[in-house]
C-alpha cells in the first residue's frame, strides 16, 4: 500500500475488470467505477482508513498485475477456487454466485447444460465460465475479453449460448431491455466470490476480513446488497 503524497492518506490500490455489471462497471455519464464490489471495497477501505484507488484491468491480467506489485487487492466477482488459491490469498466469501446459460429468445433446442454438446459457446477469458464450457463435449468455445462482448456475439449470431455468472446474466437481461435473449433456469455451479490479496500480504488479508466482519455486523453490507440486488 502506498501513501498519497498530497494528503499522506494511505492508498489501497484495487484492481477490477470494470465490465461486469452489477459488480463493477463504469457509470455512463460520470465514468465513475460503480457497482456492488465498488461500494463494498470503498466501505472496506473506509473502515481500514485507506483511500481506494481503482484500476480497470482485463480479468485474466488481474492476478499477474497483483503478482507484479501493481495492485494490492482484487475485487472483481472473482470466484474462490483451488487453482487461484495456489497464487493468492482470499478473504472470506462475500457473495454467493454460480454459472447460468443465456441463449437467443427463439432457441428451443437448448434447454439445459447437456444440450450444449456440439454447440458454439461464448465465454470470458480466464473465468470459471470458460473452464466449465471447455468440459462440454464437441463444443466450440470462443473466448472474449469481457462479458459484454460475449452477449454481443450471441446477438450477432456467432454463438449459440453464453456461459457466465448468474447475477451478471440476470442484470444484463433486466437492464438491457433485450427481448431477443433469454436465460435458462439451471444453475451449473455453486461459487463464492472473494477479495484476493497477494500471498506476501497476509496482514492485509486479515485486515480485510476484519473490515468485512464489521460491515456485516453494522448493517452496512446489507445496505450495499439491497442497493444492487434488492431485499
Ligand atoms: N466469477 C467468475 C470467475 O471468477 C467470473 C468473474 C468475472 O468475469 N469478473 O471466474
Amino acid at each position: 500500500q502506498k501513501k498519497d503524497a498530497a494528503s499522506s492518506e494511505k492508498v489501497l490500490r484495487v484492481g477490477c475488470n470494470a465490465d461486469f455489471a452489477p459488480f463493477e462497471f463504469q457509470s455512463e455519464d460520470s465514468k465513475e467505477y460503480t457497482g456492488f464490489d465498488m461500494d463494498l471495497i470503498r466501505a472496506v477501505g473506509k473502515e481500514m482508513g485507506y483511500k481506494v484507488d481503482i484500476q480497470n484491468i482485463n480479468f485474466d491480467g488481474l492476478i499477474p498485475s497483483m503478482e507484479a506489485g501493481n495492485i494490492d487487492v482484487i475485487i472483481s466477482g472473482m470466484t474462490i477456487n483451488d487453482e487461484r488459491k495456489n497464487k493468492v490469498l482470499f478473504s472470506k466469501p462475500y457473495y454467493q454466485s454460480g454459472l447460468t446459460i443465456v441463449v437467443k429468445g427463439d432457441n428451443d433446442a437448448i434447454k439445459e447444460f447437456k444440450d450444449l454438446d456440439g454447440k458454439k459457446i461464448a465465454v470470458q477469458i480466464g473465468t470459471t465460465g470458460a473452464t466449465e464450457a471447455k468440459t462440454i463435449p464437441n463444443a466450440v468455445v470462443k473466448e472474449f475479453n469481457s462479458s459484454a462482448d460475449t452477449f454481443m456475439e450471441l446477438k450477432a449470431g456467432g454463438v449459440d449460448a453464453v456461459v457466465n455468472d448468474r447475477p451478471v446474466n440476470d442484470y444484463y437481461l433486466a437492464k438491457s431491455g433485450e427481448k431477443n435473449v433469454k436465460r435458462l433456469s439451471e444453475v451449473l455451479t455453486a461459487e463464492d466470490y472473494g477479495i484476493a490479496m497477494s500471498k506476501k500480504n497476509p496482514e492485509l488479508a486479515k485486515q480485510i476480513d476484519e473490515a468485512l466482519d464489521k460491515l456485516k455486523a453494522n448493517g452496512e453490507y446489507d445496505k450495499i446488497y439491497e442497493t444492487w440486488f434488492g431485499k
